[in-house]
């Protein structure tokens, strides 16, 4: 492509920016990118309370988040945040350590069971489901993979493996298939706490993808990276040093695609582009843009979670002196319920804790913002924690993605074939998995492969 291509991304989240670098370092400068709120960073929010930053979106990272790390080293920056820690309670608040053999001397046949599963997990992983954590979902449901390896290097990796088809199979399936029901003990802490659905609803694919086996083996070991200032520093910092910086407060009414020119008004005005790259959420798309049958069709497929996140204060003699993981909570019975609360920094009482809950599953109906925020405030005094004040709350559209029946029918080789189609690209959660790392590699691969 001509690198003087005059591209336009929408979004200046994780996905929007890391394509500005990525076709910076490429060649091609003549990149805009259009954010509609007054910052960048998108899910990765940290505001300020009382001289320092707190999270209320994206939180941590791992050691193999290395598309977060080309930004650091583009930027200059590093992962120097508070060391997390936690601990585990049952829901009537009691502290429990569910994994410690020597606490729950009734429960060591099961945590061994529980053991020799994940090493079995492991294997297979290596071996039947070879392939399985290349980034993004080509191929998947056709028994392939193709992409990058999950290595500093990412060099290209491609292959046949029809077992691949299984991780359309929601989590659940796919572990009573592989006789490795236990795991899920493991892996639902990083997952449905961190907001991305139920083990009966969501393909193993996405479970899999961004809880591969080395990344869950660093929550285990708590082997995280945080940052100071916050996530939001990471995108604040790539926004500052990109040649074109987002544009702010970016209004897009209307976008269309003729004569091989995207014309895209924003604020009023129309300016006119030759490509276009979308990482603002697909399913929203069509109430902007001329979507086409087929975008419309692909797009209307997409669901999402309601992720719920309150900031709140509380007295002195109420803080706890740790983050807390309720699994109790995690299962779709307890819908609406708290499931995480985070202390983040260490040396003080004065900071905000956040909580976290879900209020949508695949079938049920969904459980309204008030009720959810009432229910995790009781539970937070049930906790012994109670709140003092909610200083920040938000709802977040979170974790979009398909159901298995879509995933199965391929419904990523299909949107992966209209790459380029209409002059538009797909980046951003949907096409990879959504967390920081997983979308600005899609973002990398989508450079390299398209530009
Ligand atoms: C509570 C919470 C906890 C999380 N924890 C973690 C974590 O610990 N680790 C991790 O890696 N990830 C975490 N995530 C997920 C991570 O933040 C997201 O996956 C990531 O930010 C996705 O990047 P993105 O650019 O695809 O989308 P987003 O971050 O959602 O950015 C999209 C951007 O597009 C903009 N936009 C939308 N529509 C339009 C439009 N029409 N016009 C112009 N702009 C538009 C939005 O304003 C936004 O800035 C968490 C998220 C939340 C909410």
């Amino acid at each position: 492509m001509d690198k003087n291509t005059k591209i336009c991304i929408i979004g200046a989240g994780p996905a929007g920016l890391s394509a500005g670098m990525y076709l910076e370092q490429k060649g091609y400068e003549n990149y805009t990118i259009l954010e509609r709120n007054d910052h960048v960073g998108g899910k990765c929010h940290s505001p300020h309370y009382n001289g320092r930053r707190y999270e209320m979106g994206a939180i941590m990272g791992v050691p193999s988040y290395y598309a977060v790390h080309d930004v650091e080293e583009f930027c200059g920056i590093t992962h120097d945040g508070p060391k997390l820690n936690r601990n585990y309670k049952d829901r009537s608040g009691k502290v429990i350590e569910p994994f410690n053999p020597k606490k729950n001397p009734l429960r060591i046949p099961h945590l061994m069971a529980m053991r020799k599963q994940v090493k079995k997990l492991g294997e297979l992983l290596e071996t039947k489901y070879k392939g399985y954590d290349i980034n993004g979902h080509r191929g998947v449901a056709q028994g392939r993979y193709e992409g990058f390896a999950v290595t500093p290097g990412r060099e290209p990796v491609s292959g046949v493996n029809e077992n691949l088809k299984d991780l359309a199979l929601p989590f659940n399936e796919f572990c009573e298939l592989n006789g490795v029901e236990l795991i899920r003990d493991i892996w639902i802490g990083p997952y449905t706490s961190f907001g991305y659905g139920y083990f009966d609803e969501i393909p193993a694919a996405y479970v899999l993808k961004y809880l591969d086996f080395q990344t869950t083996m660093n929550f285990v070991n708590i082997n995280l990276w945080t940052w100071k200032e916050g996530t939001q520093f990471i995108w604040e910092s790539l926004d500052a040093k990109l040649k074109n910086h987002a544009r702010l407060n970016s209004d897009i009414t209307k976008i269309e695609r003729t004569d091989g020119k995207v014309f895209v008004t924003v604020n009023g005005e129309v300016e006119v582009y030759d490509k276009l790259i979308v990482t603002a959420p697909l399913q929203f798309f069509p109430d902007y843009a001329d979507a086409r049958e087929d975008e419309k069709e692909f797009f209307s497929k997409i669901d999402y979670e309601r992720y719920d996140v309150l900031a709140v204060e509380t007295k002195p003699e109420d803080h706890p002196e740790i983050s807390y993981y309720v699994f109790d909570n995690m299962t779709p019975e307890r819908l609406g319920h708290l499931m995480v609360y985070y202390r983040r920094w260490r040396d003080s009482k004065d900071q905000v804790i956040t909580t976290y809950a879900l209020r949508k599953h695949k079938n049920t109906a969904e459980i309204p913002y008030d009720i959810c925020k009432k229910t995790v405030l009781d539970d937070l005094k049930t906790m012994g924690n109670p709140a003092s004040a909610v200083v920040n709350e938000q709802s977040w559209y979170y974790f979009p993605h398909v159901f298995s029946e879509d995933y199965a029918s391929g419904w990523y080789d299909r949107v992966e074939a209209m790459q380029g189609k209409y002059d538009t690209f797909y980046a951003g959660e949907i096409m990879s998995f959504g967390d920081m790392d997983e979308t600005a590699e899609y973002s990398k691969e989508l450079v390299e492969r398209f530009f």
